[in-house]
């Protein structure tokens, strides 16, 4: 099971941007890759088409899942996550302190 989910908060943990925390904005499962806002700028060349002009554009690329950690929202630390049984629902909870992250 993925632990990670659109709009989580993570922090990177390796790289050029180790340390910073972003938000998760698109997941790639089956690369098993995020991309996460404001994370891993690369700049790209475009070339310049009859409607737009071409230039540097910057975009996120790509960082490998093993890369980021999530951070719990209540304890604002990277977390660690157990998979908690909640009903008929698998839930994700922090090992830190136990708060259930949606
Ligand atoms: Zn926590």
């Amino acid at each position: 099971m993925l632990k990670l989910k659109k709009k989580d908060t993570v922090v990177v943990l390796a790289g050029k941007d180790k340390g910073k925390k972003g938000e998760v904005r698109e997941i790639m499962a089956g690369k098993m890759k995020v991309v996460v806002t404001g994370i891993n700028i690369v700049s790209k060349h475009k070339k310049a088409s009859k409607d737009k002009p071409g230039g540097i554009h910057k975009v996120e690329a790509p960082l490998s899942i093993s890369n980021v950690q999530l951070v719990c929202p209540k304890c604002g630390k990277p977390a660690r996550v157990k998979i908690t049984i909640q009903g008929k629902d698998k839930l994700r909870a922090c090992k830190k302190c136990g708060e259930v992250i949606i």
